[in-house]
């Protein structure tokens, strides 16, 4: 019954078929359709400011085709019309990049109005019309797209509107969570500091990541939080950048434990043992031992040391039964908390001898 629909493939599922990328999530756009038309087929409308719609069986997106014009600031605010009379044209024309203006029809025909397969083959990231410059968050998401498309660099005049958007101020509308899905892809990215190099190159660290200004220009694998420790920021950076951001807690946690406890970490051996116990116990690995292997795993990729060791040291520290030890009988409050400490330090001590 969806054949009356004329649907076509379009934006990342177009994209990164063409680049021999896995495809992730296929959007769809609908030319000459209405609101109505697609309740009667049973789609479910979930767009808000806009009409977008969940295919019944599928569950992929499918939105009216559809212009908008710019009324007001920001990442918002946006004038958007879908008349069935909307072309594909016009709808690929709204777009933020000319390879994610592809649309391809469910027969496999490409269309390609604003060079977007020319600009794949040049690897180039180029705004599809000046219009570009009315969504502040397309900043980002060329950054973050620079970060993904390996060997992709963005057009000189596509920079130049991004600066003046940066320039302008227009990033300070965006909110904190928008921002942080684009930096989170891009941590998750080939190239995280392509993502940083670009916003560097427009002015986009201001206002809301200023903190990346000065992280070192190298990453090694991991996810997305292991990156995020990876940039190694001082704990003041940390805190301001994941209060600014509102980013998940696991980041800030990750990120935080590196910059207090890689050095002991790295150097368990020769440490004091007491500092070494404090941190220990500061990872709570007498609980549970998943934030210390976070940890280790992220400083040997980044110091490139063995932590196999420390993490046999924290298994067997952590299985201790010292509370039941015969001298700990009878003892209370800050009288047994001396005492626990005493022999988990005496513990220590006889294992770094070994
Ligand atoms: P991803 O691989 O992250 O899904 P994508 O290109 O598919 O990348 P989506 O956010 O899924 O990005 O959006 C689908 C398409 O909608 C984009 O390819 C682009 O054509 C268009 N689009 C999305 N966000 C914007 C925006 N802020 N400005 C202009 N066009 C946009
Ligand atoms: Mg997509």
């Amino acid at each position: 019954m969806f054949e009356t629909l004329n649907c076509y493939l379009v934006g990342g599922a177009v994209r990164d078929e063409l680049l021999g990328r896995p495809v992730h999530d296929r959007d769809w756009v609908v030319v000459g359709s209405t609101v109505e038309e697609m309740l009667r087929l049973g789609f479910v409308q979930v767009g808000k400011d806009f009409p977008v719609f969940l295919h019944p069986i599928t569950h992929e997106e499918y939105a009216l085709a559809r212009t908008e014009r710019k009324q007001g600031v920001g990442h918002t605010g946006f004038v958007v019309d879908a008349h069935p009379s909307v072309t594909l044209r016009q709808d690929l024309k709204r777009r933020d990049l000319t390879v994610n203006a592809i649309a391809k029809s469910v027969d496999g025909i490409l269309f390609d109005p604003y060079g977007g397969q020319q600009d794949l083959q040049a690897k180039c990231l180029r705004h599809v019309s000046a219009a570009f410059g009315e969504d502040p968050l397309r900043v980002f998401r060329v950054a973050r797209f620079a970060a993904q498309l390996v060997g992709f660099r963005v057009a000189q005049s596509t920079l130049n509107i991004m600066s003046a958007m940066t320039e302008a101020g227009e990033l300070e509308s965006l909110s904190a969570q928008r921002v942080w899905v684009e930096f989170e892809k891009a941590l998750a990215a080939p190239n995280p500091q392509e993502f940083i190099a670009i916003l560097k190159r427009c002015g986009g660290l201001e206002p809301w990541l200023v903190e990346l200004n000065d992280v070192p220009a190298k990453f090694s694998s991991g996810s997305s939080v292991d990156r995020f420790v990876q940039l190694q920021m001082p704990l003041q950076n940390i805190e301001t950048l994941c209060n600014r951001l509102k980013c998940p807690g696991r980041f800030q946690q990750a990120a935080t434990d590196y910059s207090a406890y890689a050095e002991t970490v790295t150097r368990w051996r020769e440490v004091d043992p007491q500092q070494l116990l404090d941190t220990l116990l500061a990872l709570r690995v007498n609980h549970a031992s998943a934030r210390l292997e976070a940890l280790a795993r992220v400083v040997s990729s980044i110091r490139d040391v063995d932590v196999a060791e420390v993490l046999i040291l924290a298994k067997e520290f952590g299985g201790l039964a010292l509370a039941s030890e015969p001298g700990m009988k009878g003892l209370q409050g800050k009288a047994f908390g001396q005492a626990l400490r005493a022999l988990q330090l005496q513990w220590l001590t006889t294992y770094l001898s070994r």
